[in-house]
């Protein structure tokens, strides 16, 4: 099955960034870690391909919650 994925891209980004993703329409806010991780079972469902998954801005992006692709982008902190 080959189930492995580079979940380790959020590690060795900047130094404990994320980075938040708005909708535009809805305004709900999520991690776009989850967003990615969501996407990318999508995308290896549909495609059978999985590219290199780069903490991409341009990438885009579908909320769950009203499917719109329109985020607004934010760096933020996570504090423990
Ligand atoms: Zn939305």
């Amino acid at each position: 099955m080959g189930g492995t994925k580079s979940h380790e891209y959020h590690l060795v980004s900047e130094v404990g960034e994320d980075i938040l993703a708005e909708c535009k329409h809805c305004k709900e806010l999520y991690n776009q870690e989850i967003l990615q991780m969501a996407e990318e079972n999508n995308a290896v469902k549909a495609l059978g391909n999985r590219n290199n998954v780069s903490l991409a801005e341009n990438q885009i992006h579908t909320c769950p919650s009203c499917g719109s692709s329109e985020f607004t982008y934010q760096n933020s902190i996570e504090v423990c």
